[in-house]
């Protein structure tokens, strides 16, 4: 089925955007007539099932120790992802610098397989909320999964420096800025933003998956004591998504290099040392905390992991 992103009357005119994964999924003040999906996300009316989870002491302090692996990894290791703060310091990239060029082949390579990480990976998570036993949710999922199947080019942009973004009047292209492209230096970083775009794309502009999306969000919150609603729930439930897709990545491809070290590469673009959210963001570093709550797995595999 082929889902038209535009929306009718005026609306149309505008071009919606997704930009992830950094502080990022934001109007555009540079480009006014942008409108993008992270806004209507408070619309939603079905309330989720609440999980109500939470976390001992004890898995506090393992999770706290994961994230030191990440952010340790991320100072060793020679294809660690490039903190976000960095990279927005970073001069722009022309599009045929080697780096540029190096990324936009990785990320060209990598999508057919994000693609399909992402629908296993968006399948397996709505089952672990149960949230399809409603056949809604399940029409919505197939739709979203079409969406997510329609995407076929990587589009490398000077312009767009550390930012990724799909507009809708565009569907079938993600936009990625150079700076972008040379930062996630490994095929797990690639992948994990890929597949964070490719979830923006999959919720489309009605906010489809939203009763995912919240449940999500309200057991990250539970589990963290964060605030983690409205738009952060859907920049972390992109983000889980991305460290799910990484991580049956590594899973089905065994190389050399540790499990830890290239789990880490899937969210260490976090480790920043400017820690600054916003209304609609965690902070990075908080968005690694998040994240590793909601994926009890990871952390164990980040912790016991040998380097
Ligand atoms: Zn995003």
């Amino acid at each position: 089925m082929k889902k038209d992103f535009s929306r009718s009357g005026a609306a149309a005119q505008r071009k919606t955007a997704f930009i992830a994964p950094l502080r990022r999924c934001v109007r555009n003040l540079l480009l006014a007539s942008v409108v993008f999906i992270c806004f209507s996300a408070s619309l939603a009316q079905t309330k989720p099932t609440r999980a109500h989870a939470s976390m001992s002491p004890e898995a506090k302090a393992l999770l706290e120790q994961a994230i030191g692996v990440v952010c340790t990894q991320a100072k060793l290791d020679p294809k660690s992802s490039i903190a976000i703060d960095e990279m927005q310091s970073r001069p722009s990239l022309p599009i045929h610098s080697p780096e540029a060029r190096a990324g936009a082949e990785r990320a060209q390579r990598l999508l057919p397989i994000a693609k399909d990480l992402v629908i296993n990976s968006l399948r397996q998570l709505s089952t672990e909320y149960g949230v399809r036993k409603s056949r809604y949710f399940n029409l919505r999922l197939t739709q979203a999964i079409a969406r997510v199947n329609s995407v076929k080019r990587v589009k490398p942009d000077m312009d767009s420096r550390d930012n990724a973004s799909v507009y809708l009047s565009r569907p079938h292209v993600i936009t990625f800025g150079t700076i972008f492209l040379a930062g996630l230096r490994s095929d797990e970083g690639m992948i994990s933003v890929l597949a964070h775009e490719l979830m923006h794309i999959a919720d489309g502009d009605n906010d489809s998956l939203r009763i995912l999306v919240r449940a999500v969000g309200n057991k990250a919150s539970d589990l963290t004591g964060l605030d983690i609603h409205g738009q952060r729930s859907e920049e972390v439930a992109c983000d889980l998504i991305g460290a799910m897709a990484a991580r049956a990545y590594i899973a089905s491809s065994p190389d050399y290099e540790s499990i830890a070290r290239r789990l880490a590469r899937s969210i260490q673009h976090n480790c920043v040392d400017l820690d600054e959210g916003d209304e609609d963001h965690l902070s990075p570093r908080n968005t690694i905390r998040a994240l590793l709550a909601l994926n009890p797995g990871l952390v164990r595999e980040l912790i016991n992991d040998r380097f």
